[in-house]
């Protein structure tokens, strides 16, 4: 079985097949969406970083370090982390690079954004594809706009479930998403980076009207866990 569970914000919890227990952008203290019984976790077996944003390297560094776990990020950003998790260059990637990893396979795709850590360049924002053995690929777009290279990555990788920001003016909001969703082609669509702050007016009840036919939308409420 394969769940995910809705951190707030952009942040995740992936329970893989195998059991391993993976954080996607794990923003946790400071997230006004992270429910506090999420705040603290209880283990981990790896942690997946985007881009250098406080609002996506969150507790990364700290939980990778608790539970002496890998935390993959691109090369320049994983580079700047190493001052607390070691240099590792197994564990920094660039885009259209993969790694196996537990029983996924993890790729680092484009994103359209920026990013920075600590006010310094930290190369660039990303997504990932994870394809988990025995279940779904889920395509984490990370923060981005629309771009129409997202076809290519529907096309190569044929994800199921495809994670896309919703809220936007710091990302897409619903208009580029129901774009993003049919050049992706995921029969599925988990709504992300939303409701957080005022900022963020994009809503899943917007995103649903205009999506292709067949395509479904989940928006779970922070803290619950989808079987996907
Ligand atoms: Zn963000």
């Amino acid at each position: 079985m394969t769940t995910l569970t809705w951190l707030g914000h952009a942040a995740f919890r992936l329970d893989t097949p195998a059991g391993h227990r993976v954080y996607i952008d794990p923003w946790l203290n400071g997230n006004p969406s992270c429910p506090p019984s999420e705040l603290e976790p209880e283990r981990a077996d790896a942690v997946l970083v985007t881009h250098g944003h406080d609002d996506h390297l969150g507790d990364a560094a700290e939980i990778a370090q608790a539970f002496a776990c890998p935390l993959i990020a691109q090369v320049e950003l994983r580079g700047l982390l190493a001052e607390k998790v070691g240099e590792d260059m197994s564990q920094a990637l660039n885009k259209g690079g993969g790694k196996d990893l537990l029983d996924m396979r993890v790729v680092l795709t484009h994103a359209n954004h920026s990013s920075s850590y600590n006010g310094s360049y930290a190369g660039e924002s990303c997504g990932y594809v994870i394809e988990l053995a025995g279940g779904p690929t889920l395509y984490v777009a990370g923060d981005t706009n629309v771009f129409s290279d997202m076809q290519l990555i529907g096309r190569i990788y044929l994800p199921d479930v495809a994670i896309l920001p919703i809220g936007d003016h710091f990302t897409m909001g619903p208009r580029e998403a129901a774009v993003a969703a049919e050049l992706i082609g995921a029969p599925r669509v988990v709504a992300s980076h939303y409701a957080t702050f005022p900022l963020l007016t994009g809503t899943p009840d917007a995103l649903r009207e205009l999506l292709p036919t067949g395509v479904e939308l989940l928006a779970p409420a922070p803290g619950e866990t989808l079987e996907l």
